[in-house]
């Protein structure tokens, strides 16, 4: 059943909207593994940034202790205090040294002068190793460094040990905070993008839609009538190959629809005109009801004659559309040529003595192949009759029959009156003659040859026609040996 046009479930369903649907998702998890990255990674770099530049300063406060004796009995030289103390309010933090023992010796809050700050960090860092921690959950960083002091006196010396400890605690919220307006700056631009990616995705779904949209309505008007229409899409390779794969289609529909108005024209046109003879020659009869005997039977022969007519144009049309029938059966057998035409002319042979013309078989080898014989010889059967029909007195009509290892060959040339150049192309169309008396007077219906074409077709083969007009016509068939079946 056909959805009712626009409706929700159609819209679901829609192409147009599952491609925004993947431009959108595509955007989003682009846009959230740009902003976690670039988060993180300013994040990070920020801490290792600062946590860089207090390791710095400790190292150039650490070496400046070393070389002016940070310590007078146990006292800090008042300049290095004045330093730290400086040191301490810029990091917004807490500075304090032990000496070797861990005794406070400097505290830049005041608060544990005097006593011992015995710490894992502080331990290590008199074993000469500095560390960097942080406790989770705060903004708190602490880096615990030894300082050094020469240990011998010789200038130029450089044997160093541990004669105290600087435990550094700074604040990271600065850079916290820093890290955050980042945040919000990658927020609003992500929104923005993620707004910018939605039209674009809409722009780019209606562009990809639109074509079908067209060819939708395109189709819509040619089932509803409107032969003429075309679709005329410009713009992707695909689209303009659908474009013009459509155009064909509907072109060959067109073709097809109007030879089958041609053929039903054709065929009403014809069953008509043996019944309007039929009508005259009853009218006349019974107009004259004292007419004499001689010409009852006269005028009953000829009525007589039409409908022999009309029943072999139904015979014909029948045949024909059996045969054009995909589903019509083949009953393929191997069967000898040479019997088949030696038969065949036999049977014409009476016709061909009425109309005085002499049939010629020659044949040069014994041809065996895989056909239809009934079809075959109907087929044959259209060609020799004409060849017969539109003969001249005295003429004849040749057979040749060879083959080669793929095909066999029948031609059949007669001595007639010939087909002119510009209608041998339509010979084989359904009811076409080229001279419509003629042929009435053979008693022709213009479909022998449109059957003979469609039984060589069947058998995958080819019929070509060859004629000087008043010279006679020569007509080439061409079947394969053996039918291969369509794939
Ligand atoms: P018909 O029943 O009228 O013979 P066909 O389909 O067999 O119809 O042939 C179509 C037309 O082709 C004929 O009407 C005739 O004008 C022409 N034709 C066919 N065969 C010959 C021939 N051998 N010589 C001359 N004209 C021919």
């Amino acid at each position: 059943m056909k959805e009712k046009s626009g409706s929700f479930r159609e819209y679901i369903h829609s192409m147009r909207l599952h491609i925004v649907m993947i431009v959108l998702f595509t955007g989003v998890c682009c846009g959230c593994a740009f902003f976690l990255g670039s988060s993180f990674y300013v994040r990070m770099r920020l801490l290792s940034l600062k946590n860089e530049s207090v390791a710095d300063d400790i190292g150039k406060l650490t070496d400046k202790m070393a070389r002016n004796a940070y310590t007078a009995a146990y006292e800090l030289n008042p300049d290095i205090g004045r330093e730290l103390q400086l040191m301490a309010s810029f990091y917004d933090g807490r500075i304090t040294v032990t000496d070797v023992s861990l005794m406070v010796i400097f505290d830049s809050y005041g608060l544990e002068d005097g006593k011992y700050l015995i710490s894992t960090e502080a331990i290590q860092a008199v074993r000469g190793q500095s560390t960097l921690t942080h406790e989770t959950g705060n903004d708190v960083y602490e880096q615990v460094a030894p300082i050094y002091e020469i240990a011998d006196a010789q200038p130029g010396s450089t044997d160093r040990m541990v004669s105290g400890v600087v435990i550094v605690n700074y604040s990271v919220v600065p850079e916290m905070a820093l890290a955050h307006d980042h945040n919000m700056m990658l927020t609003v631009l992500s929104v923005m993008i993620f707004m910018l990616i939605s039209v674009l995705g809409i722009l780019f779904a209606r562009r990809l839609t639109e074509p079908l949209n067209t060819v939708t309505q395109t189709l819509d008007n040619v089932s509803e009538g409107y032969n003429n229409e075309r679709v005329d899409l410009k713009g992707y390779t695909e689209i303009i190959r659908i474009s013009d794969s459509i155009n064909n289609m509907l072109e060959r529909m067109d073709s097809l629809e109007n030879s089958r108005k041609e053929f039903v024209s054709n065929v009403s046109h014809e069953l008509k005109t043996p019944i309007a003879s039929i009508k005259v020659l009853s009218d006349s009869l019974l107009a004259s009801p004292d007419a004499p005997i001689e010409m009852y039977r006269e005028f009953m022969a000829d009525i007589n004659t039409e409908i022999d007519r009309e029943a072999t144009i139904i015979n014909d049309l029948l045949a024909l559309s059996k045969l054009e029938d995909k589903n019509s059966d083949m009953h393929i057998a191997l069967v000898s040529i040479n019997e088949l035409l030696e038969l065949l002319l036999k049977r014409l042979k009476p016709i061909a003595g009425q109309a005085g013309v002499e049939m010629i078989f020659e044949s040069y080898r014994e041809v065996e192949a895989e056909v239809d014989e009934v079809k075959l010889t109907l087929a044959l059967s259209n060609i020799i009759e004409n060849a017969i029909k539109y003969n001249k007195e005295k003429g004849t009509v040749k057979i040749f029959l060879n083959s080669d290892h793929k095909y066999f060959i029948i031609r059949i040339s007669d001595t007639g009156i010939g087909i002119p150049q510009t209608e041998l192309e339509h010979i084989f169309d359904r009811f076409y003659r080229v001279d419509k008396m003629r042929s009435r007077e053979t008693g022709g219906t213009g479909l022998g040859l449109a059957i003979t074409k469609s039984i060589v077709l069947m058998h995958h083969g080819t019929v070509r026609v060859e004629s000087v007009e008043n010279e006679g016509a020569s007509f080439t068939v061409r079947i394969p040996l053996k039918l291969v079946p369509e794939q």
